[in-house]
Protein backbone atom coordinates (compact mmCIF):
# COMPACT_ATOMS: atom_id res chain seq x y z
CA UNK A 1 0.00 0.00 0.00
CA UNK A 2 1.70 3.46 -1.20
CA UNK A 3 0.89 6.42 0.59
CA UNK A 4 -1.83 8.18 -1.15
CA UNK A 5 -3.19 11.76 -0.38
CA UNK A 6 -6.63 10.81 -1.44
CA UNK A 7 -7.11 7.24 0.29
CA UNK A 8 -6.75 6.30 3.86
CA UNK A 9 -6.76 2.74 4.11
CA UNK A 10 -10.26 1.66 6.27
CA UNK A 11 -7.85 -0.40 8.91
CA UNK A 12 -5.65 2.84 9.75
CA UNK A 13 -9.34 4.93 9.75
CA UNK A 14 -10.83 2.46 12.24
CA UNK A 15 -8.10 2.58 14.32
CA UNK A 16 -7.31 -0.89 13.45
CA UNK A 17 -4.83 -2.10 16.24
CA UNK A 18 -7.21 -1.52 19.05
CA UNK A 19 -10.13 -4.17 19.65
CA UNK A 20 -12.98 -2.65 20.53
CA UNK A 21 -13.46 -4.04 23.71
CA UNK A 22 -10.85 -1.32 24.65
CA UNK A 23 -12.17 1.76 23.16
CA UNK A 24 -10.54 4.44 21.69
CA UNK A 25 -8.49 5.87 25.11
CA UNK A 26 -4.89 6.06 25.92
CA UNK A 27 -3.93 3.34 28.39
CA UNK A 28 -1.25 5.29 29.57
CA UNK A 29 -1.41 8.95 31.44
CA UNK A 30 -0.62 11.56 28.75
CA UNK A 31 1.78 12.99 32.00
CA UNK A 32 4.01 10.36 32.84
CA UNK A 33 3.37 7.66 29.97
CA UNK A 34 2.51 4.73 32.72
CA UNK A 35 -0.94 3.21 33.36
CA UNK A 36 -3.11 2.63 36.34
CA UNK A 37 -5.51 4.07 37.96
CA UNK A 38 -6.74 6.72 35.17
CA UNK A 39 -9.43 9.43 34.81
CA UNK A 40 -10.47 9.64 30.17
CA UNK A 41 -11.01 12.22 28.82
CA UNK A 42 -14.63 12.29 26.90
CA UNK A 43 -13.63 15.07 24.54
CA UNK A 44 -11.83 14.94 21.51
CA UNK A 45 -8.44 13.77 22.90
CA UNK A 46 -9.03 11.03 24.50
CA UNK A 47 -6.27 10.99 26.65
CA UNK A 48 -5.81 9.42 30.14
CA UNK A 49 -4.23 11.20 32.97
CA UNK A 50 -3.18 10.05 36.72
CA UNK A 51 -6.12 12.88 38.67
CA UNK A 52 -4.08 12.87 42.09
CA UNK A 53 -0.48 12.16 42.64
CA UNK A 54 -0.90 9.54 45.14
CA UNK A 55 -2.45 7.57 41.75
CA UNK A 56 0.75 7.62 40.02
CA UNK A 57 4.38 6.98 40.78
CA UNK A 58 6.25 10.24 40.22
CA UNK A 59 3.77 11.69 38.28
CA UNK A 60 2.99 15.22 38.94
CA UNK A 61 -0.83 13.83 37.92
CA UNK A 62 -3.12 16.95 37.00
CA UNK A 63 -2.95 17.67 41.20
CA UNK A 64 -6.40 17.28 42.00
CA UNK A 65 -7.49 16.83 45.93
CA UNK A 66 -9.34 13.91 47.11
CA UNK A 67 -12.35 15.92 47.48
CA UNK A 68 -12.43 17.61 43.89
CA UNK A 69 -11.65 13.97 42.78
CA UNK A 70 -15.10 12.78 44.06
CA UNK A 71 -16.97 15.47 42.31
CA UNK A 72 -15.28 14.57 39.00
CA UNK A 73 -15.54 11.29 38.91
CA UNK A 74 -19.83 11.99 38.68
CA UNK A 75 -19.53 13.47 35.41
CA UNK A 76 -18.18 12.78 32.44
CA UNK A 77 -14.47 14.33 31.95
CA UNK A 78 -13.18 16.92 29.84
CA UNK A 79 -9.45 17.92 29.77
CA UNK A 80 -8.85 21.51 29.59
CA UNK A 81 -7.96 21.47 26.20
CA UNK A 82 -10.78 19.66 25.02
CA UNK A 83 -13.15 22.25 27.25
CA UNK A 84 -11.20 25.11 25.66
CA UNK A 85 -10.82 23.52 22.20
CA UNK A 86 -7.22 24.56 22.12
CA UNK A 87 -5.02 21.24 21.43
CA UNK A 88 -1.06 21.20 20.79
CA UNK A 89 0.17 20.39 17.79
CA UNK A 90 2.16 17.36 18.03
CA UNK A 91 4.61 18.36 15.44
CA UNK A 92 5.65 21.78 17.07
CA UNK A 93 4.01 21.32 20.75
CA UNK A 94 2.46 24.93 20.41
CA UNK A 95 -1.42 25.20 21.16
CA UNK A 96 -3.97 26.45 18.98
CA UNK A 97 -7.59 26.85 18.13
CA UNK A 98 -9.45 23.10 16.73
CA UNK A 99 -12.47 24.91 17.16
CA UNK A 100 -13.90 23.77 13.29
CA UNK A 101 -16.65 25.67 13.95
CA UNK A 102 -15.36 28.51 14.52
CA UNK A 103 -14.13 28.42 11.17
CA UNK A 104 -10.91 29.34 12.33
CA UNK A 105 -9.68 26.27 13.33
CA UNK A 106 -5.79 26.55 13.97
CA UNK A 107 -4.95 22.31 14.30
CA UNK A 108 -6.79 19.60 13.18
CA UNK A 109 -6.57 15.98 14.54
CA UNK A 110 -5.49 12.84 12.37
CA UNK A 111 -8.19 11.01 10.87
CA UNK A 112 -6.98 7.32 12.45
CA UNK A 113 -9.87 6.87 14.92
CA UNK A 114 -7.28 5.44 17.60
CA UNK A 115 -4.46 8.22 17.22
CA UNK A 116 -5.47 11.11 19.06
CA UNK A 117 -3.12 13.82 17.68
CA UNK A 118 -3.75 17.53 16.37
CA UNK A 119 -1.49 19.30 13.92
CA UNK A 120 -0.78 22.50 12.18
CA UNK A 121 -1.18 21.28 8.42
CA UNK A 122 2.32 23.30 8.07
CA UNK A 123 3.38 21.38 10.53
CA UNK A 124 1.53 17.93 9.50
CA UNK A 125 3.31 18.20 5.98
CA UNK A 126 6.72 18.82 7.13
CA UNK A 127 6.58 15.68 9.20
CA UNK A 128 5.53 14.10 6.49
CA UNK A 129 8.01 15.26 3.55
CA UNK A 130 10.00 12.57 4.47
CA UNK A 131 7.44 10.40 3.15
CA UNK A 132 5.77 12.49 0.40
CA UNK A 133 8.33 14.70 -0.93
CA UNK A 134 6.71 17.73 -2.76
CA UNK A 135 3.25 16.54 -2.37
CA UNK A 136 3.69 17.98 1.04
CA UNK A 137 3.02 21.48 -0.12
CA UNK A 138 -0.62 20.16 -1.71
CA UNK A 139 -1.23 18.23 1.39
CA UNK A 140 -1.15 21.10 3.89
CA UNK A 141 -3.70 22.94 1.88
CA UNK A 142 -5.34 20.41 2.01
CA UNK A 143 -5.60 19.85 6.03
CA UNK A 144 -5.85 23.62 6.03
CA UNK A 145 -9.28 22.84 3.94
CA UNK A 146 -10.82 20.58 6.48
CA UNK A 147 -9.89 17.09 4.65
CA UNK A 148 -8.99 14.60 6.49
CA UNK A 149 -5.45 13.44 6.59
CA UNK A 150 -3.03 10.60 8.41
CA UNK A 151 -0.51 11.43 10.48
CA UNK A 152 2.95 11.04 10.20
CA UNK A 153 3.35 8.57 12.89
CA UNK A 154 1.47 5.63 10.69
CA UNK A 155 4.50 5.58 8.47
CA UNK A 156 7.86 3.84 9.38
CA UNK A 157 10.46 6.93 9.55
CA UNK A 158 13.33 4.38 8.68
CA UNK A 159 11.99 2.19 5.73
CA UNK A 160 9.00 5.30 4.95
CA UNK A 161 6.08 2.38 4.96
CA UNK A 162 2.50 2.97 5.54
CA UNK A 163 1.74 1.44 9.13
CA UNK A 164 0.00 -1.87 7.96
CA UNK A 165 -2.73 -4.09 9.16
CA UNK A 166 -2.63 -5.42 12.08
CA UNK A 167 0.12 -7.95 11.63
CA UNK A 168 0.59 -11.49 13.34
CA UNK A 169 4.62 -10.63 12.68
CA UNK A 170 5.90 -9.01 15.68
CA UNK A 171 8.58 -7.54 13.36
CA UNK A 172 6.04 -5.40 11.78
CA UNK A 173 5.11 -3.62 14.95
CA UNK A 174 4.50 -0.37 15.14
CA UNK A 175 6.75 1.51 17.80
CA UNK A 176 5.54 5.17 18.31
CA UNK A 177 7.52 7.89 19.67
CA UNK A 178 5.58 9.78 22.88
CA UNK A 179 7.31 13.12 22.08
CA UNK A 180 6.98 13.46 18.72
CA UNK A 181 5.48 12.20 15.54
CA UNK A 182 8.20 9.14 14.53
CA UNK A 183 7.30 5.95 14.04
CA UNK A 184 9.33 2.90 13.15
CA UNK A 185 8.55 -0.68 12.95
CA UNK A 186 9.88 -2.94 15.56
CA UNK A 187 12.38 -4.14 12.65
CA UNK A 188 13.39 -0.89 11.77
CA UNK A 189 13.98 0.28 14.87
CA UNK A 190 17.33 2.41 15.52
CA UNK A 191 19.67 0.21 17.33
CA UNK A 192 20.29 2.64 20.11
CA UNK A 193 16.93 2.34 20.84
CA UNK A 194 16.79 -0.71 23.63
CA UNK A 195 13.76 -2.61 24.97
CA UNK A 196 13.45 -2.42 28.65
CA UNK A 197 15.26 -6.04 30.28
CA UNK A 198 15.43 -7.04 33.48
CA UNK A 199 19.35 -6.32 33.12
CA UNK A 200 19.85 -2.80 30.75
CA UNK A 201 23.84 -2.71 31.53
CA UNK A 202 23.98 0.85 32.11
CA UNK A 203 21.70 1.07 28.72
CA UNK A 204 18.86 3.44 29.00
CA UNK A 205 16.06 1.30 27.97
CA UNK A 206 13.57 3.71 25.18
CA UNK A 207 11.33 1.10 24.63
CA UNK A 208 8.37 -0.81 26.16
CA UNK A 209 5.87 -3.50 25.33
CA UNK A 210 2.42 -3.59 27.01
CA UNK A 211 1.69 -0.44 27.65
CA UNK A 212 -0.01 0.47 24.46
CA UNK A 213 -2.47 -1.61 22.51
CA UNK A 214 -0.90 -3.53 19.87
CA UNK A 215 1.95 -1.12 20.08
CA UNK A 216 5.28 -0.44 21.21
CA UNK A 217 5.85 2.88 23.27
CA UNK A 218 8.95 4.62 22.86
CA UNK A 219 10.75 7.93 23.16
CA UNK A 220 13.19 8.37 20.33
CA UNK A 221 16.65 9.86 19.52
CA UNK A 222 15.45 13.26 19.81
CA UNK A 223 14.74 12.99 23.47
CA UNK A 224 17.62 12.64 26.03
CA UNK A 225 16.42 11.04 29.02
CA UNK A 226 16.18 11.49 32.31
CA UNK A 227 18.07 9.04 34.57
CA UNK A 228 15.21 9.39 37.19
CA UNK A 229 12.46 9.65 35.84
CA UNK A 230 12.90 6.92 33.46
CA UNK A 231 11.10 9.48 30.74
CA UNK A 232 12.63 12.53 28.78
CA UNK A 233 11.40 15.48 31.17
CA UNK A 234 8.19 15.98 31.54
CA UNK A 235 7.72 19.44 30.07
CA UNK A 236 5.60 18.87 26.76
CA UNK A 237 2.07 19.53 27.64
CA UNK A 238 0.68 22.46 27.66
CA UNK A 239 -3.12 23.27 29.09
CA UNK A 240 -5.02 26.47 27.97
CA UNK A 241 -6.35 28.77 30.84
ZN1 LIG B 1 0.78 10.08 35.21
ZN1 LIG C 1 -9.27 16.04 26.23
ZN1 LIG D 1 2.68 22.76 14.84
ZN1 LIG E 1 -2.20 9.77 13.47
ZN1 LIG F 1 9.86 0.29 8.58
ZN1 LIG G 1 10.49 11.47 19.21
Amino acid sequence: MDFNLNMIPEYLRNGQWIEDAYGFYDTVCAICDNGGHLIVCEGKCSRSFHAIVEDGVMCDSLGYSADQIVALWSQPFLCPNCQFKRHQCFGCGKLGSSDKSSGAAEVFQCACRACNYFYHPHCAAKWLYFRIGDQAKELEKEIAAGKPFICPLHACFACKRLETKLSEDPQMHFAVCRRCPKAYHRKCLPRDIVFEVNDNRGVTPRAWEGLLHNQILIYCLEHGMDDVLGTPIRNHLRFPH
